[in-house]
């Protein structure tokens, strides 16, 4: 059957986007159709703008440090419209350099929304007029369209943003609620209240951050307070009420007055009009299912990325797309290794975590078999002003072959350091060898190889 593509790729993001690449650098004929700008989640409403909005509220805690190091400012102000509008025009800057790039790499753009027809063919909607349609046709198909943040089903649920409206912003509410205790809530809980927003954060649960080791999120959990992010524990959101700008959240047991309510809450397949079911694609939880190949029940058609809702993490999506790529239209079939993925929050203090936590590794081999190291400090950067985020530095050793099961950090550069920790850790690093390799001297870093 002669197909007009090799390859048709829904989603523009960053699974979809390195597997077209990939593809067409092997020779495939691909099509990449994006109903949005390109780039997706990460690039778009995600990674990269929350990442330049850290770096601005980042300058709140220098400009109240500077002055113990001798140098003062007067008469700082922060323009918050000029921030956020900044942060747009670097975003759009970032799509259009994806869109080149797709034309450098020889993938066929076409702007619209993807649906199933057969499991070859794919109707694509064109954006501006949802009359106009076209058949694209080919032999594989990878669906990589992504996800959206979810919405609890409270009354007035429709007053408050999700993780996208924020980026939309002009400028920043006086006061927000943030809802929920992952990454998303934790990392604009410390973002924003660095750019002189109050931030008041509800928890349904006990602790911060589930599934990161609990000294981690307790560390977290003390800074924020420390920051003065009021926390709220045990409670759930059951309405918001009045007008965007001038709301009331009810929880069962408080009644509190904000401008703004952001949900946090998690976030879902994009799975809405894909017509999976036309092309007889099997879904569970509201997910596309994959194999270890990302290869669906039909087997021409593949997923990768958040819509597997596996491990919803830009270098995941990329890695399985990339993996994908070259298994089926290189000379070298692969499998993403899923085992050992690092993790980092953005928050202040920032997290990251490689390996298995304390609680995981005590589960799977018992307390005795388990070694812990941990080290809290405050580091030089802090000496002087004497107040702000400590370091907390944690290893989690296998007694009886001395691996390391997990490295875990909470502090500034703890993403960097463990970035870096993982590539011992994937070679069955040992605390012995750590222990020999030689310290770099002031870092932070060098009490992972120190540690008594
Ligand atoms: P998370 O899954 O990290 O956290 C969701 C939070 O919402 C949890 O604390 C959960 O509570 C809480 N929650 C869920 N439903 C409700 C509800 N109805 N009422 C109150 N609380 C609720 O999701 P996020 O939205 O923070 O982020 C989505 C995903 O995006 C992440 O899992 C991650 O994969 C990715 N991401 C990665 C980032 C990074 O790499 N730095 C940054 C941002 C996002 P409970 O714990 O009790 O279930």
């Amino acid at each position: 059957m002669n197909y007009s593509f090799d390859l048709i790729v829904l989603g523009a993001g960053s699974g979809g986007l390195a597997a077209a690449k990939r593809a067409s650098s092997y020779g495939a004929r691909v099509a990449l159709v994006e109903g949005d700008r390109v780039g997706g989640t990460c690039v778009i409403r995600g990674c990269v703008p929350k990442k330049l909005l850290l770096y601005g509220s980042n300058y709140s805690q220098s400009l109240k440090a500077a002055s113990s190091f001798g140098v003062t400012f007067e008469n700082t102000k922060f323009d918050a419209a000029k921030l956020l509008s900044n942060v747009r025009d670097e975003v759009s800057r970032l799509s259009e350099i994806h869109m080149d790039s797709l034309v450098n790499a020889g993938v066929k753009l076409i702007p619209g929304w993807g649906s199933f027809l057969s499991q070859n063919s794919i109707s694509v909607t064109n954006i501006s007029s949802i009359s106009e349609q076209r058949v694209i046709d080919s032999k594989y198909i990878l669906v990589a369209v992504g996800g959206r943040p979810t919405r609890p089903n409270i009354p007035g649920s429709e007053l408050a943003w999700v993780s996208d409206d924020l980026f939309l912003q002009r400028t920043l509410p006086k006061h927000i609620v943030i809802v929920g205790a992952g990454y998303i809530a934790c990392e604009f809980s410390t973002i924003l209240n660095g750019l002189g927003v109050e931030v008041t954060q509800i928890v349904r649960g006990d602790r911060l951050l589930r599934g990161f080791d609990h000294e981690l999120a307790k560390e977290l959990e003390l800074n924020m307070i420390d920051q003065g992010i009021k926390l709220k524990f045990g409670e759930n959101i059951q309405s918001i009420s009045g007008i965007i700008g001038d709301l009331k959240v009810t929880t069962g047991t408080n009644e509190i007055d904000c401008n703004s309510v952001l949900f946090a809450t998690g976030r879902k397949p994009f799975l809405e009009n894909l017509g999976l079911d036309i092309a007889n694609i099997k879904t569970e939880n509201e997910r596309i299912i994959v194999d270890d190949k990302q290869t669906t029940n039909v087997a021409n058609i593949f997923a990768v990325g958040d819509v597997t809702d596996n491990i919803n993490l830009t270098p995941v999506a990329i890695e399985e797309g990339r993996a994908f790529a070259d298994s089926i239209f290189g000379e070298s079939p692969r499998k993403v290794n899923h085992k050992l993925v690092a993790k980092a929050v953005f928050s202040d203090p920032e997290i990251a975590s490689i390996g298995l936590t304390q609680l995981e590794a005590n589960k799977l081999y018992g307390e005795n078999l388990i070694r812990v190291y941990t080290s809290r400090f405050r580091p030089m950067s802090k000496a002087l002003f004497k107040t702000g985020s400590v370091c907390f530095l944690k290893l989690i050793v296998k007694s009886d072959t001395d691996i390391i099961l997990g490295c875990h950090m909470a502090g500034e550069h703890s993403a960097e350091i463990i970035q870096m920790a993982s590539i011992a850790i994937g070679m069955a690093a040992t605390k012995e060898d750590f222990d020999k390799t030689m310290a770099l001297h002031p870092t932070i870093a060098e009490e992972f190889v120190t540690m008594r």
